[in-house]
């Protein structure tokens, strides 16, 4: 007699074909049935996740001070730009939770600039920062966006990153943060003569203003233009935090500027007195980064302006020792992991500082510097016996001697 065939109790399906039967306690489940429930399954706790990421709870939000403190393991100093981040983050937190209420009390979103030399910790800041935040995070840099129709990246693709971190979850991406870097580098420059258009600039600026007064951008998937039969996606940048940083070199004498005539026109000479002439970043106002060429509606959009301060001596050994991920700490690490223990004579910390100061390449020189003296030890160590290696003031000498050092100056 032929045996009975066995059939899938879910889809019915025949036993045979390739399929895989389970037999439960009265009945079966063919392998494609299977198959199908983990999938639901796992977009089911995929959904579940999402949400879970969506919602913010005010308990669990971390407050400025705590955000503030996170930042200060990571960056020194800075502690203006560490606050203004802190409470516009946080505020960001709180729309969000705003609107997700329906609450008719709107509350208006504060995009931030920060001004400050090269080096002194904006990227640092805006890096460190996402890596406490609740919402997707992306950092794009300015330079390479340009108008639509010109070579380079087009103004949506700003929005393409953050579509990419959010895992496409649109939704995701219309609460997330954006950090503008090198925003200095669209303004208009004055002495562009009117008739040729000016790509890097203006048009760029206009097109920025788009995304940050709040509005509904398509935006290509795989950014670019080289897809050019993508689907767009439609983003509204209503609720998305942008946060720009800049060099805005040479901006000094434009504080120094609007700072001496107001000070004639008034007829208060004391107030130049007390004027801290090597930082005068701290008195930046809106309308230095409108004479820097910055249009005024851009300059609207960004209601929180602060400025970073140029790094100390003091400041920038600290950076070389002290943070959680300290440039030495990590040289040391490398070497650990070889067995060798690395050790510096303390002369050669105060030798490095005196590089990167004479290079002008703030705390970035730092990292340079180490690199340049570090390179042949650890080309050689890894395949020598050697336990222990000290760096003295002389090796480290050489180190830079040897090396190419203009390459590491700064234009
Ligand atoms: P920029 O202001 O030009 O964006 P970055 O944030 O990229 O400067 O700084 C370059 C590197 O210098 C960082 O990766 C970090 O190692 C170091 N650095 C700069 N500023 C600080 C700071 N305030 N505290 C700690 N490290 C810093």
């Amino acid at each position: 007699m032929p045996r009975k065939k066995n059939y899938c109790n879910f889809c019915g399906r025949e036993e045979g074909n390739g399929l895989i039967f389970l037999a439960g306690i009265n009945g079966f489940i063919c392998s494609e049935c299977v198959q199908q429930a983990h999938q639901v399954l796992q977009e089911m706790a995929e959904n579940e996740q999402k949400q879970k990421n969506q919602s913010l709870k005010k308990d669990e939000l971390p407050k400025p001070h705590e955000i503030k403190e996170f930042l200060d393991q990571y960056v020194i100093g800075q502690d203006e730009a560490k606050r203004y981040l802190a409470v516009s983050v946080y505020n960001h937190y709180k729309r969000l939770m705003q609107v997700d209420k329906g609450d008719s009390v709107e509350i208006e979103k504060s995009n931030i600039i920060m001004v400050g030399p090269t080096g002194t910790g904006k990227t640092l800041l805006a890096r460190t920062i996402a890596k406490m935040l609740r919402v997707p995070f992306t950092i794009v840099d300015a330079t390479v966006l340009t108008e639509a129709g010109y070579v380079g990246e087009d103004i949506e693709s700003i929005l393409t990153r953050l579509l990419q971190v959010a895992d496409y979850d649109v939704k995701a991406a219309e609460r997330g943060i954006v950090f503008i870097d090198e925003i200095d580098k669209i303004a208009r420059k004055s002495d562009t003569p009117s008739i040729t258009r000016d790509v890097s600039g203006e048009g760029v600026q206009q097109g920025l203003l788009k995304l940050l007064e709040g509005s509904v951008v398509l935006v290509p998937p795989q950014g670019g233009r080289k897809h050019p039969e993508q689907k767009m996606i439609p983003v509204n940048t209503q609720n998305i935090l942008f946060i720009c940083g800049g060099a805005f070199d040479g901006i000094e004498r434009k504080i120094a500027q609007r700072l001496n005539t107001h000070v004639v026109g008034y007829g208060n000479v004391q107030n130049v007195f007390r004027l801290d002439k090597d930082n005068m970043l701290q008195y930046i106002a809106p309308q230095d980064l409108k004479a820097y060429g910055l249009i005024p509606e851009i300059i609207g959009r960004m209601p929180v302006l602060t400025y970073l301060e140029p790094l100390s001596r003091e400041a920038l050994r600290n950076i070389l020792t002290e943070p959680k991920n300290a440039i030495i700490k990590q040289y040391i690490k490398l070497f650990e992991m070889d067995g060798v223990k690395l050790t510096f004579a303390p002369e050669v910390y105060d030798f490095i500082i005196d590089k990167a100061i004479e290079y002008r390449l703030g705390a970035r020189g730092l990292r340079s510097i180490v690199e340049t003296i570090m390179m042949e030890a650890m080309f050689d160590i890894p395949s020598t016996r050697k336990k222990t290696f000290n760096v003295t003031l002389d090796y480290a000498k050489s180190q830079l001697e040897k090396a190419n050092l203009n390459r590491l100056k700064a234009e």
